[in-house]
């Protein structure tokens, strides 16, 4: 069979301990037998961001900007322990964190539903996708505890010096205060990520705040929201057949846990941070998610939601049989090929995105998996295999569909 031909490069980003060697492992199985990849290719494992005094992290985030779509593996945040590990000239950044605010982004969180995992919520049927904004409210808030009685005001000093205050509170004894505070340019951004996103999947988007207790703070938000909905995204809803819905948060929630799914919603950065722990645990696992960072100009960077795994790597080391999940993984890169395929206009590329998710989920319902799934699973004859034996099975699979 013919490889499929790409046109356009995928920016390849490399990662870090037991994910690293799964990589290596899709790319072989998976992948090179099939499609004649294109990657402009970095190394954003810990040894050569360390080499490179983590440049290679910026230039991988520019390289996104200049091709459109990146697919990057979990990567380490360095912390003492691992700055006396490696050895390293500085405890550097979470790459992440620098993708992100080079390409300014939200990221999308969606857990991948198979037959035999079933979600908690019985009802839901279809993924419930997080878009969590990244930005600012209690994540940069600065806080004092209030020694006794006293006065608290709001105070802000304009450019031109002249000042406007509120009261927080007369402080009768001791106390807590906390100012926190957003950026409208920011909350843009969140919104026409999650409007392009939703047009880009063709899903109803939720947004829901406390704008009835928070008149001003939340109500920005939602008024943000609305306002850009209205002069740039209406008719584009209208006629992909879908939905922009905004509600109260405590009504969203009621409302989430009565759905079926099949939406995206998109929350505030403390809601999105609470939530996304609710949805991934009670859909299964976080070996069972996909993550992708959408850029208000449309780049896209799909991962893993997951760590390294780093336990799994030292028992790697030692010689050890693992039973590494790799489906987020393998995720990372359909979603990445197919959204290269849609941009370049390669049907094939796209079919073969397809087949392999469908070729993943078919050798899990046949009951072949790794042993995270198999502790959860709800199926009774149940195969587990180890990390490459996982991956064997699914090119077994797909060659078979095809
Ligand atoms: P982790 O890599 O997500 O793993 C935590 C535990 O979850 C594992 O020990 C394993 O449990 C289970 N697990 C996670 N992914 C799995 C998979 N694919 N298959 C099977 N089991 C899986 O989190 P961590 O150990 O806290 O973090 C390790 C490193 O990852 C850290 O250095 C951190 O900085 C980095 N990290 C990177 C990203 C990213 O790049 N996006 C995100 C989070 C963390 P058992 O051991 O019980 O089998
Ligand atoms: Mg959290």
């Amino acid at each position: 069979m013919e490889k499929i031909k790409m046109t356009t490069p995928l920016v390849e980003m490399d990662g870090d301990e037991m994910t690293r060697i799964l990589w290596k492992y899709i790319k072989d199985e998976l992948l090179l037998p099939y499609i004649d990849l294109k990657t402009d290719y970095y190394d954003l494992g810990l040894e050569h961001r360390n080499e490179t005094d983590d440049q290679v992290t910026v230039d991988s985030a520019l390289a996104t900007k200049k091709y459109g779509v990146a697919v990057k593996c979990a990567t380490i945040t360095p912390n003492a322990a691992r700055v006396e590990e490696y050895n390293l000239k500085e405890m550097w950044k979470s790459p992440n964190g620098t993708i992100r605010a080079i390409l300014d982004g939200t990221v999308f969180r969606a857990p991948i539903v198979v037959k035999g995992i079933e979600p908690c919520v019985k009802n839901w049927k279809k993924p419930i996708t997080i878009a969590r904004h990244a930005y600012g409210d209690v994540y940069k808030g600065v806080e004092m505890k209030i020694p006794g009685a006293g006065k608290v005001e709001l105070v802000y000093t304009a450019e031109d010096g002249s000042v406007e205050k509120e009261l927080v509170h007369e402080f009768r004894g001791a106390g807590i205060v906390q100012g926190t505070h957003n950026i409208n340019a920011s909350i843009e951004s969140f919104a026409r990520s999650c409007f392009n996103y939703a047009l880009d999947t063709k899903q109803d988007l939720w947004f829901a705040t406390k704008d009835t207790i928070s008149k001003k703070y939340d109500h920005t938000f939602k008024d943000i929201f609305r306002e850009i909905y209205d002069a740039e995204y209406a008719q584009r809803f209208e006629e992909a057949g879908i939905e922009y819905f905004y509600t109260l948060i405590d009504d969203a929630v009621a409302r989430v846990m009565k759905s079926e799914g099949g939406y995206i919603w998109a929350c505030k950065n403390y809601d999105g941070d609470v939530m996304s722990d609710m949805i991934s645990s009670a859909f299964g696992s976080l070996a069972m998610m996909t993550s992708v960072l959408v850029s208000p100009e449309g780049y896209f960077e799909y991962e893993a939601a997951h760590g390294t795994v780093q336990r799994h790597y030292y028992k790697y080391l030692n010689g050890e049989e693992t039973s590494t999940n790799s489906v987020a993984t393998i995720f990372a890169w359909t979603g990445a090929l197919r959204k290269r395929g849609e941009l370049d206009q390669i049907p094939e590329l796209m079919a073969f995105a397809d087949r392999l998710e469908a070729a993943t989920l078919k050798t899990i319902e046949d009951g072949k998996m790794t042993k995270d799934l198999a502790l959860i699973t709800s199926l009774e004859h149940v195969t587990v295999l180890n990390s490459l034996d996982f991956i064997k099975a699914i090119r077994e699979t797909m060659d078979a569909m095809a």
